[in-house]
């Protein structure tokens, strides 16, 4: 029996009654990542010695869900004596002097890190191919993508190296790769988990959230990382309960609502295909499922320009935080630095090496919304729109208990596919999970089936701070469908 492939439930209990060791987890699940390392890429760094090391010391660790169990984490977490990149050249050899809230909490739980996975350079992109170190393949067929930007941590639990792994959402960055990869992801409410030690991209709409094999594991993830940091002032108080104890399926109140115009394939007419064909038949096949499990559904009308409107304020948005956070990453303080006869031209060269054209591009899309003359039309603008969308969800979840959508309108894509028209009304709808980080709610994506022997996604978003209701949803969703645990065979060519 392999373990290592189990839900975290039934791997606890095989450690508890000696079925499996730690040894053996971490042994297999290094083979494994190894194995998988040339074809996939989902790792910037294998911690073999650091994990080997943390074992020998595990029997002093107070018994804990966690303990023994292996996972890996993404390469923009600080990690003391680790090298901890984003996958930039700006950061190729950063090495932290300290561990981010997350990392240090899992440690004292007793979960063993195997490794950093290698995300969209410093997590600006949704599609795993930009990283400094090379590609990612999705473990479903290594001719496409996994997504991004947590394109190994996806990929590592999708191919059962690690049955959790931890990853940082500011616009879709988990729920995307997690639709694209099959497995469960997920991104709490905002400030549920300290992101002290997180590498900032957009702070107000950052978050850490984790990949599991299935719902009930985000349970034992979430009580081993949630509570206040006092290192991180937008960190959520303690809470009063255990999460893992509590996802089972009990809840109250049973409404969802949909919104009508992105799965209206009257809105799709010059890019409807196939594959979208059958993505949303599937949604319908979704809701079907849901009623049968005692949920009301109902599709509502949300105004479209705001619809369409959810790109540019996340990229105006996301761009003006991304260029101010990163001014911090000049060569001097951190990574390589260049050859310069001043200060200042030890950073332009520092910067104009270390980063890629595509960081540059929205670092002088940030610096532009950001000049004096351009805030009040552009950045203050999109707070605004930000503000509506949000007031709109806010309004929503006071009568419904949850939002339920297609994670993403198309499966992964191959690597060479041509771009469907990024004006179309499907590429503007396919950024719809960013309304969780507008907001800060909870949301989370779940396997529901597959296309083209692709994996798809469902997304379902609930309001602030509702993160328990949320996973009963899916929960119960869940247990409506066939695809609960489900590993990718790694050995597929494509
Ligand atoms: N794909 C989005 C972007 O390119 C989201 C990234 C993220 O969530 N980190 O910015």
């Amino acid at each position: 029996m392999i373990y290592l492939d189990k839900s975290l439930e039934e791997i606890q209990e095989a450690l508890k009654s000696g079925k499996t060791t730690s040894d053996e987890l971490v042994k297999l699940s290094l083979d494994r990542a190894n194995k998988y390392q040339e074809k996939y890429n989902s790792f910037v760094t294998i911690t073999e010695k650091e994990v080997l090391e943390q074992l020998k010391n595990l029997d002093n660790v107070s018994d804990n869900p966690l303990k023994g169990i292996p996972y890996a984490i993404k390469d923009n977490f600080s990690t003391k004596n680790i090298l901890s990149t984003a996958s930039s050249n700006i950061l190729k050899d950063y090495v932290p002097f300290f561990d981010a809230t997350v990392v240090k909490k899992l440690k004292e739980n007793g979960a063993l890190m195997i490794g950093k996975t290698v995300l969209d350079e410093l997590a600006m992109g949704g599609t795993g191919t930009t990283a400094n170190t090379g590609i990612v393949r999705n473990p479903w067929n290594p001719k496409r993508l996994i997504g991004g930007s947590s394109a190994g941590s996806c990929a590592c639990v999708a191919l059962g190296i690690v049955p959790f792994s931890i990853g940082s959402d500011t616009g879709d960055s988990i729920r995307k790769p997690a639709a694209y990869g099959g497995v469960v992801g997920y991104k709490p409410t905002y400030g549920r988990i300290s992101r002290f030690g997180l590498f900032p991209f957009a702070s107000s709409m950052d978050h850490v959230g984790c990949f599991t094999r299935c719902v009930k594991d985000v349970g034992y993830v979430i009580d081993a990382l949630k509570g206040k940091d006092e290192l991180d002032m937008t960190s959520l108080p303690n809470e009063d309960i255990k999460y893992s104890e509590n996802i089972n399926g009990n809840i109250k109140s049973k409404k969802l609502f949909y919104i009508k115009d992105i799965i209206d394939r009257d809105n799709y007419k010059d890019t409807m295909d196939d594959e979208l064909d059958q993505i949303l038949k599937n949604f319908d096949n979704v809701i079907e499922n849901c009623k049968k499990q005692g949920f009301t559904v109902e599709g509502i009308d949300f105004n479209k320009d705001l619809l369409k409107a959810i790109y540019p304020t996340y990229i105006t948005i996301s761009c003006a935080e991304a260029t101010s956070n990163n001014s911090n990453l000049t060569g001097i303080i951190f990574g390589p630095r260049e050859k310069g006869k001043s200060v200042d031209e030890v950073m332009f060269n520092s910067r104009t090496k270390g980063f890629s054209e595509l960081i540059k591009r929205r670092f002088v899309l940030g610096s532009y919304i950001l000049q004096k003359e351009n805030q009040e039309r552009l950045f203050l603008n999109a707070g605004r729109v930000r503000h509506l969308i949000v007031d709109k969800m806010t309004e929503l979840f006071k009568k419904y208990d949850g939002m339920i959508l297609p994670a993403t309108l198309s499966i992964a894509p191959e690597f060479k596919s041509e771009n469907i028209d990024k004006l179309s009304d499907r590429y503007l709808f396919d950024n719809h999970m960013a309304i969780g980080n507008f907001g800060g709610f909870p949301s989370i994506t779940i396997p529901c089936g597959f296309v083209n022997n692709m994996p798809i996604g469902l997304n379902i978003t609930s309001g602030i701070k509702k993160d328990l209701e949320l996973l009963n949803i899916a929960y119960l969703i869940e247990s409506t469908m066939d695809y609960k645990g489900q590993i990718a065979r790694g050995d597929i060519d494509g």
